[in-house]
């Protein structure tokens, strides 16, 4: 049976020098993991030009042994992030999260259109990588099941305080007061009014405005590292396109 679908790669390993599997995540289908080899249409030139974070259209063929690549054209290859070496590895490490996540199976084609937003921006260039990585990164989480509650104290629902807490691991709020009548000091971190903030908007407000936001850099930072754990606590597993982001990034 053939069938079409758009979609984003997100991981390409190779068996050959003509054939590789492609993990696909589709418009319409949810992640696929597809045989992509050289024949018919797909010549060498077309078979070495589909790239991870590339958006395509596929032409796919399901058998008794899987689905193969029938046919393939280029929809947005975001080329232009081959010229930055850092937003290009962000972009890998993007894809390779989305697979991760991607398989708890929820909000697929809101998860697609979060992805191609994200890389879309990184090849623009006119926003900071950290900010983009932040964003997706706690955005992906909360579509895809991990949404940490932002609303209020997990013991006496007050909405904001001088100091607030925030467990990474169980991802719930916990105010000052209760923090310490409940003797949960460990493994809480403190968030700034601007930081619980930043946090709130990119959880709750719609998926098409989360990027429009400004966030002073020393937030930014501790953000970014803030997520980034949750994001590892929640895998439980390295990720190798991270490490050579960050290895990238340490080395500028
Ligand atoms: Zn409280």
């Amino acid at each position: 049976m053939n069938f079409k679908t758009k979609a984003v790669v997100l991981r390409c390993r190779s068996c050959s020098e003509d054939r590789k599997y492609l993990s696909l995540l589709t418009l319409d289908s949810g992640i696929l993991n597809v045989l992509f080899k050289i024949r018919g249409s797909i010549t060498k030139s077309v078979y070495c030009n589909v790239y991870v974070a590339g958006f395509y259209e596929f032409n796919l063929f399901r058998g008794r042994f899987g689905i193969i690549v029938d046919s393939v054209e280029n929809i947005e290859q975001f080329f232009k992030l081959r010229y930055s070496p850092i937003r290009f590895a962000l972009s890998q490490y993007f894809c390779e999260l989305s697979y991760f996540l991607g398989l708890s199976g929820r909000n697929l084609s809101r998860h697609l259109k979060l992805l191609l937003n994200a890389i879309w921006l990184l090849e623009k260039g006119c926003l900071c990588c950290e900010f983009i990585k932040f964003v997706f990164e706690l955005k992906l989480l909360s579509i895809s099941g991990y949404m940490p509650n932002l609303v209020c104290c997990k013991f006496c629902c007050s909405y904001e305080n001088d100091v607030m807490f925030f467990c990474a691991r169980q991802g719930f709020l916990v105010c000052a007061d209760c923090a310490n009548k409940n003797n949960k000091m460990a493994g809480l971190v403190e968030l700034s009014k601007a930081s619980l903030y930043a946090m709130r908007y990119v959880v709750y407000k719609e998926d098409r405005h989360i990027f429009k936001f400004k966030l002073d850099k020393k937030y930014l930072m501790f953000l970014s590292n803030l997520v980034e754990n949750m994001v590892l606590l929640y895998l439980e597993k390295d990720i190798i396109t991270l490490k050579i982001y960050k290895e990238l990034v340490e080395g500028v």
